[in-house]
């Protein structure tokens, strides 16, 4: 979570908006405050502010503020931050200082021991202006530094020190050419180009500088001086500092500077629902084969018997990507035949699970491969003998180097906080993992290929979906958000309850109002106590085999009083045409068990619409942050 970046360059210039320009693109990732610290004359200056950088740090208002050189200066860090430890405030944001303003940290991650440290600290007289628990790192540095190591020793010794997860930046007056960066459990990567290197927390910040860079991995740090007309750097790991790392530089392929601009769309959110077509037809691209109706995972290739001889799955993930695991548990258990168990990670990590290794397989689903919990989840799978599968976005990620092998979700980056693009692609994988693992057991060539047919129909029947269902969303939400709603449920049967679970998640994370999720069924057992004319129930009922069932519940609702808006396809709205219910019309499909593809679109419509109605920021809801890298 949180965003850092560190700037260092031989061409003295002044970097305060390549810092800004820099945060404003990590956004995404967690933003109740933003400073940055440059060295500059000799002396670290700093400017903090509470709230996201597009919103309070204008360049020039900073540079004025920071009283830079007129001949620029040399090294810059800056901070987005997504609080862990003590609340959104000027003392709390970051870059942290030492005693003497000498030392200045930006840190992603939380550290464990901080509490430990900081009495160890305060007894050596330091003194601290903060609540957080990044502190310690400035004041340990500097305490270590007055033992007599150098910076780097004092930084790599404190680093050896800190227990739970960090990315760090760190800048000193006592060696004004120096930046330091370090890592365990945060993403941290650097790009270099002629004369300046630029550290980060994820390429989307430095991918309008360069394409090319060098990720580090988990205790590996890097040291980056100026020499002459030069920025050089040295990769090291904590345990041997004096040992060098060659790694590769790599370049940015999968995804593209296109995929960080809004592209005329008015937030990024938007332009994230509108691009799931296209997304859609990029992850399924070659990996069917028309003839066999079977799926082709490359990612899967070299473990075709574990899957084969599989008895049982076992998905974790966190959140939308949860969503998704259900949505793909209902589809291999109902076209594969194997039993298939949902865990969220943040339990799953912590839990006795009765399952068998041998034949239990387990498949980790994560948008940004970061997710804490998750990761967590597959190393105690792993040490458990379990063998695990990623369903991932962003390649390179610690969850799919983790993993024993995986299928990418190619959704390309997601800018929006709330997941929308990358739920449709990992639906996307699921359905090509149903059917491969389908195939393998009763589902005829014929039975493959027909659902594979109406999958390369899927793009057009959501472009179709969005085009003609945003108007009709747009009006309800107008009309809802104008009178005096309470509560608001989303709910279905079967494979669409998992789609109800995600359209209420959506609600909730971009409306910051309460919804519920239930399978219709159930709503007769205690939840029917909330409806009345302040509600609006959200039913998922295609005319599929339990329509009149479905149908039986709408009508419970109605004679409660309460609102009632349907989404359904072609035949079921014929025939709900006479009930007092508003109904989304969506495409037809052959085969009931896609209809999840359809239903989430008008929703996370409606979720976003309702949102804008109400006044709130839609790319970067209140609370969230795009990758959640902390427990
Ligand atoms: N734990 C630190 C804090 O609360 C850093 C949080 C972050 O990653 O933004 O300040």
């Amino acid at each position: 979570m949180c965003g850092i970046v560190g700037i260092i360059t031989s061409e003295k210039r002044n970097l305060v908006p390549e810092i800004v320009s820099s945060l404003i693109n990590l956004e995404y990732r967690g933003y109740d405050s933003t400073g940055i610290a440059i060295l500059d004359k000799g002396a670290i200056k700093r400017v903090r502010r509470v709230g996201a950088p597009s919103d309070v740090f204008p360049p020039e208002e900073i540079s004025k503020e920071l009283d830079v050189s007129e001949s620029g200066f040399s090294l810059a860090v800056g901070h987005n931050r997504w609080a862990t430890h003590g609340k959104p405030s000027l003392e709390n944001a970051h870059p942290h200082f030492d005693c003497t303003g000498e030392i200045a940290v930006v840190h992603n991650g939380t550290i464990l021991n901080h509490e430990t440290l900081k009495q160890e600290l305060v007894k050596l007289g330091h003194t601290f202006t903060s609540t957080t628990d990044t502190e310690v790192i400035p004041h340990m540095i500097e305490q270590k530094m007055k033992e007599g190591l150098s910076l780097k020793d004092a930084f790599l010794d404190t680093a050896a020190l800190l227990e739970g997860s960090f990315g760090l930046a760190v800048i000193s007056t006592k060696e004004p050419g120096k930046l330091f960066i370090v890592k365990r459990g945060s993403p941290l990567l650097f790009g270099i180009l002629k004369n300046t290197i630029i550290a980060a927390s994820s390429s989307n910040a430095i991918l309008s500088y360069t394409n090319t860079f060098i990720p580090l991995t988990d205790c590996e740090y890097a040291e980056f001086a100026i020499k002459g007309d030069e920025v050089t750097y040295r990769i090291g790991t904590t345990f041997n500092k004096n040992q060098t790392i060659n790694k590769p530089v790599e370049t940015i392929t999968d995804h593209s500077l296109a995929d960080i601009s809004k592209g005329g769309y008015e937030s990024f959110m938007k332009k994230e629902i509108h691009a799931q077509p296209s997304v859609f037809r990029t992850t399924i691209l070659g990996r069917y084969d028309e003839k066999t109706g079977d799926a082709v995972l490359g990612g899967l290739i070299d473990h075709e018997d574990t899957l084969r001889n599989a008895k049982g799955i076992l998905t974790v993930a966190c959140g939308t990507a949860h969503n998704a695991s259900l949505v793909g548990g209902a589809l291999i258990e109902s076209l594969a035949g194997i039993p298939v168990r949902s865990e969220i990670a943040s339990e799953f990590r912590y839990k006795k699970v009765p399952l068998d290794p041998k034949d239990t397989i387990i498949f980790a689903t994560s948008q940004s491969g970061e997710t804490a919990d998750t990761l967590e989840s597959v190393k105690e799978a792993k040490r458990k003998g379990y063998k695990t599968f990623g369903v991932i976005n962003v390649v390179g990620s610690a969850i799919a180097e983790e993993v024993d092998a995986g299928v990418y979700a190619r959704a390309g980056v997601e800018v929006g906080v709330a997941s929308t693009k990358a739920f449709t692609a990992q639906l996307a994988i699921f359905y090509l993992l149903a059917i491969k693992f389908a195939r393998e057991r009763g589902m005829t060539a014929q039975e493959g290929r027909a659902l594979i047919s109406e999958l390369e129909q899927i793009p057009d029947l959501m472009m179709k979906t969005l085009a003609d269902t945003e108007k009709r969303v747009i009006a309800l939400t107008e009309r809802y958000t104008a009178k005096n709603i309470r509560v608001i449920n989303f709910l279905g049967r079967g494979i669409n309850v998992p789609v109800a679970t995600e359209a209420a998640l959506k609600f909730k994370e971009l409306t910051y109002l309460e919804a519920g999720s239930y399978p219709l069924g159930e709503l007769k057992h205690g939840p029917i106590a909330v409806i009345d004319e302040n509600s609006v129930s959200v039913i998922l009922m295609p005319h599929d085999e339990l329509f009149a069932q479905n149908k039986n519940s709408l009508e419970q609702i109605l004679s409660k009083n309460g609102n009632v808006i349907v989404i359904t396809d072609e035949l079921g709205a014929q025939n709900l045409k006479e009930q007092n219910v508003d109904i989304i019309t969506i495409p037809t499909l052959k085969h009931p068990l896609l209809y999840p593809l359809l239903e989430i679109l008008p929703l996370q419509l409606f979720a976003y619409h309702y949102a804008l109605a109400l006044g709130n920021n839609v790319d970067k809801p209140r609370n969230l942050a795009k990758s959640v890298t902390v427990e």
